[in-house]
């Protein structure tokens, strides 16, 4: 039986290694932290539980594609699926717009707040509409598709496609002027962090609005464990609190993996289910490049490298009425090296499992890219600095809460602070990245097959090869790396 390592049990790693021994491998995944599920992840603080991943999952929706994958590895086994009525509520300049996820009250609520914008808003609809009929391959790759196949998928995505090119050069701000409403403009410029696209919003609505992208319930640590149930139960091997640290090769093969407790470990195949730039810098020491990545990582401008930082509240109180999430106008001021006008607001009553009775979490998320990951990288050696720092935006950000809510003074319980710093701590996330190069109007498209050109039998897998990455990406690629390793085994 030929043997597999994985490193790394994020999402896509634990998608290959259930592949894996689908297919008849033996496989071993070697995870650095204590926990499977990468990014995909919560944790537990005063009382609370923090989800740290999940705001929606692409592939919820019975009969497509993902789905299928999401069942098979047991990401969705026995769980309820939440199915939110909105997207979004914006307070803006004295408006309340509400993104809900029925398309005819959304295109109505819009139509009654802006008559004069009837043409640009069915345009709007229509072309959220046409996005619904994307699909990501998940039978096969492109490359490995049968040129029928290929063909059929391509008239498929077609229509959607069209959508895709025509929007993605276009920036939100730029969409946002096809308005003449006021609120509808400031909608549009914040409705994705800055520098996306405004395709990244029509998708996202497109796939949250067909039932694709809902929430299941427990969270992102919960679907973690059972897809790592899933993978042990078909014989996996799961190793934490290993680092590896180099692949290493002989004549052109990736023989072994030497990991951080000093063992070396030989294999078959080898597949780097962690961030790529790890991969190539660390674990295969430079010796190999990638034009497509390279290009990627030598521009950050056009490549943007989206992160974030998270604050967590308790609430001693039932937030059931107020909304899910919310986004709020405010004073300026400044997180990383960046200045915002505005708060989010997440609101997680849909879930009592993560409060006690009676009382709610909600989190506040604040975009960070490259300039913010430099300065919390030159902050946080200095841990005194850096705690502060901390502190200063979990109080602010409080304080933005309260003003807004009065009625939750004195009911406030601080849980938590993440920065781009803890996405790389505890994932080696290049710059901290929570997902892959961003969709914004100068960047293109990439659909990467893994192979590391030189390198027979070593594979990259995960969110990097399709940005902008996320969930999906990272459950079809680990399946597709295994299908790969099939067509090299002759199995296909
Ligand atoms: C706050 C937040 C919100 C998000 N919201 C959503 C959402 O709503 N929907 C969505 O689709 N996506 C969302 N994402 C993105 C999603 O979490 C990621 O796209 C996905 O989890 C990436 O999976 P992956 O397996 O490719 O990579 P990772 O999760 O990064 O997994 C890589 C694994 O490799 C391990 N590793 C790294 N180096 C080594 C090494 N040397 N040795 C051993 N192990 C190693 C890491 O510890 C990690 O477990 C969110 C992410 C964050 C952080």
């Amino acid at each position: 039986m030929k043997r597999i390592i994985i490193i790394g049990g994020g999402i896509a790693g634990l998608s290959a290694g259930i592949y894996a021994q689908q297919h008849g491998f033996e496989s071993v995944i070697y995870e650095k932290h204590s926990l499977v599920g990468g990014q995909c992840t919560g944790w537990d603080r005063k009382g609370y539980h923090v989800d740290g991943c999940i705001h929606w999952l692409t592939g919820t929706k019975p009969g497509t594609g993902i789905y299928e994958i999401w069942k098979n590895t047991g990401a969705l086994d026995g769980i309820d699926i939440i199915q939110l009525d909105n997207f979004g509520t914006f307070e803006l300049g004295g408006y309340t717009i509400i993104l809900w996820k029925d398309l005819d009250r959304l295109e109505k609520d819009f139509i009654k707040l802006s008559p004069e914008d009837t043409p640009a808003i069915k345009e709007l609809i229509q072309d959220i509409r046409t996005a619904q009929t994307m699909d990501m391959p998940t039978e096969l790759p492109t490359d490995m598709m049968p040129v029928k196949d290929l063909i059929k998928f391509m008239m498929s995505i077609r229509k959607a496609g069209s959508v895709m090119s025509r929007t993605g050069k276009i920036s939100c701000s730029e969409y946002a002027k096809r308005f003449q409403h006021p609120a509808l403009q400031k909608l549009f410029i914040n409705c994705m962090p800055e520098g996306y696209s405004i395709a990244a919003f029509l998708f996202s609505m497109a796939t949250f609005s067909s039932g694709n992208g809902a929430i299941p319930k427990g969270g992102s640590r919960e679907m973690a464990l059972r897809m790592e149930k899933r993978y042990k139960d078909l014989g996996g091997k799961v190793i934490t609190r290993v680092s590896a640290e180099e692949i290493i090769i002989e004549n052109d093969c990736a023989t072994a993996v030497s990991f951080s407790d000093g063992t070396t470990v030989k294999a078959d195949y080898i597949i780097a289910a962690c961030d790529t730039k790890v991969s190539f810098d660390k674990l295969l020491k430079g010796k190999f490049n990638d034009k497509k990545f390279e290009m990627r990582y030598n521009n950050p401008t056009d490549y943007t490298l989206p992160s974030c930082v998270q604050l967590a509240y308790g609430i001693a109180a039932d937030l059931k009425d107020y909304p899910t999430s919310l986004y709020l106008e405010s004073e300026p001021y400044r997180v990383g090296a960046t200045e915002f006008k505005s708060v989010g607001i997440k609101n997680y009553s849909y879930e009592p499992s993560f409060a006690p009775e009676g009382h709610a979490v909600i989190l506040s998320l604040i975009d960070q890219t490259d300039p913010d990951y430099f300065y919390w990288e030159k902050l946080s050696p200095d841990k005194e600095a850096y705690r502060k720092e901390k502190q200063r935006i979990a109080d602010l950000i409080q304080q933005k809460i309260e003003k807004r809510f009065p009625e939750l003074i004195g009911k406030i319980t601080q849980l938590d602070v993440t920065t781009p710093m803890t996405y790389r701590r505890y994932t080696n996330a290049y710059h901290g990245a929570w997902m892959s190069f961003m969709m914004t109007p100068k960047s293109k498209y990439m659909m990467h097959s893994g192979k590391i050109r030189g390198l027979k039998n070593c594979f990259l897998t995960g969110q990097w090869l399709e940005p902008p990455g996320g969930l999906p990406t990272a459950v079809v690629t680990g399946k597709f790396t295994i299908l790969r390793i099939c067509k090299k085994e002759k199995m296909l």
